[in-house]
């Protein structure tokens, strides 16, 4: 077994990962930037390493800083989390030069799903259905761009090739702008993510986003822990995530869930993976796949049982997954909700000091949270600073058990969007599992 893992993150993720290890009996290193040696994790680790600034450039994704605080404490092993250089495909390589494992795929194919274009052409060779749109780059020719989405129909989407968070996004209505747009997303790819290539989907009305989340040892098996609903999103961003039952076509879940483990053995996938689809009118269509853990993966656990992160530890490990297709029983309904320290009505960041805090409790309710009172939330990072998910036996059940945990819980010091889950858990379509990605933005 790995005997010492680099946790290359921050936040509730790297909590989340230092807890895994002490199960497991593995020796800790946090690294952190100067904003952040408060943070949980970083005092329960075995040993700290400060590797830079508060900016995420200088610290969280200084790649020579963290190898070079991994050959210090001697680690063998990299846990990147999600977000920063999780799905950096120079990173993975690098730590692999430099002698540790790399918790996660392998390099190429990081690199190879980084891209979403060559990430859309693999599922498609692998038999996944992809959404309508300009199959490749497009063209930098006007005539040329006008004539693709005229072929697709309007309204289209605009993305970025090195997109991801919800950044690089553009949807276009008619023609009449699409040049301007497609300017405009360019430049921001440039800058965002030093790559100008975007492509063209058909932007669809009423699509649920649906994700299907997998586990791959690396040598040809692979298993699928179900399929959770993320459709609760503004601005791209989840909101509200949920898993169970999840009123999808079953013949359609069954068949779009075997491609998705048919494709990660024929891909030798290691570790764990999420493949992102849209789904409308009993149609899966592939957007993206995520080559890390998600923010979202506890509701798969709480249905299954399964630790996620153990397995990427396990499958990094050389070991084989801890259980076949076979043995992944679903049990019930998981729903999360993403607490943020932001105002609950215009959504600006909201960081400071933490006066009072407050978790939760009680039968199927989880916390993953940096939180604790005195603790300073930093204006340097993401604002998510709390995950709440509950579990029941129906959907209903872990509705009732979400609204008692919000209730319950107390943040004083920092504004966060608990009101905002609050409205939601209360809303009538919400209830009956009537939305579609576009409905929160609605109704906010
Ligand atoms: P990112 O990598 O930034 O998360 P995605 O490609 O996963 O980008 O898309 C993020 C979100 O944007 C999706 O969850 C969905 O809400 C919306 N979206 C993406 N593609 C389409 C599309 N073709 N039609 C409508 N909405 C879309």
């Amino acid at each position: 077994m790995i005997d010492k893992i680099l946790i290359a993150n921050r936040g509730e993720i790297a909590l989340r990962i230092w807890r895994a290890c002490k199960e497991m009996g593995i020796k800790t290193v946090a690294v952190h930037s100067t904003a952040d040696s408060h943070l949980m994790h970083v005092k329960l680790a075995d040993e700290s390493v400060c590797i830079g600034n508060a900016p995420a450039t200088q610290s969280y994704l200084n790649i020579p800083a963290i190898i070079a605080a991994a050959e210090i404490t001697d680690t063998v092993a990299i846990h990147p989390g999600y977000g920063f250089l999780s799905e950096n495909a120079a990173f993975a390589e690098r730590a692999e030069k430099s002698g540790f494992i790399f918790i996660g795929p392998r390099p190429e194919t990081i690199h190879l799903m980084g891209d979403k274009i060559s990430a859309i052409t693999k599922m498609t060779q692998l038999g996944i259905p992809t959404v309508p749109g300009s199959n490749g780059p497009l063209s930098k020719d006007a005539a040329e761009i006008l004539k693709t989405a005229a072929a697709i129909g309007y309204p289209v989407i605009i993305k970025a090739a090195g997109g991801g968070g919800g950044k690089g996004i553009r949807v276009v209505h008619s023609e009449a702008t699409l040049l301007h747009a497609i300017e405009i997303t360019r430049a921001e790819a440039k800058t965002n993510f030093h790559n100008d290539t975007v492509y063209l989907e058909k932007f669809l009305e009423h699509p649920r986003h649906i994700e299907i989340q997998v586990l791959g040892d690396g040598k040809g098996q692979a298993i699928h822990l179900g399929a959770r609903d993320c459709s609760l999103q503004r601005r791209h961003q989840k909101i509200i995530e949920e898993a169970g039952t999840l009123n999808i076509n079953a013949e359609a879940l069954a068949d779009i869930a075997q491609k998705c483990v048919d494709a990660a053995k024929t891909m030798h996938y290691r570790g764990a993976g999420t493949f992102e689809f849209l789904y409308q009118d009993d149609h899966f269509y592939f957007i993206e796949m995520n080559t890390r853990v998600q923010v979202e993966h506890p509701v798969s656990e709480m249905i299954t049982g399964v630790d996620i992160v153990q397995e990427q530890i396990r499958i990094a490990a050389d070991l084989p997954l801890s259980l076949s297709q076979d043995q992944v029983l679903f049990d019930g309904h998981a729903i999360e909700c993403r607490i943020n320290a932001e105002d609950p009505k215009t959504f600006m960041p909201c960081p400071g000091k933490i006066l009072d805090f407050h978790a939760p409790g009680g039968p199927g309710v989880r916390v993953d949270s940096h939180l604790y009172a005195d603790y300073t939330v930093p204006p340097f990072y993401d604002s998510m600073v709390a995950k709440i998910i509950t579990w029941g036996k129906t959907r209903e059940m872990a509705i009732a058990r979400m609204r008692t945990a919000l209730e319950e819980t107390v943040i004083e010091g920092i504004k966060t969007n608990i009101p905002l889950h609050q409205r939601l858990l209360q809303d009538a379509n919400f209830i009956k599992g009537e939305f579609d990605i576009h409905y929160l933005s609605k109704m906010i």
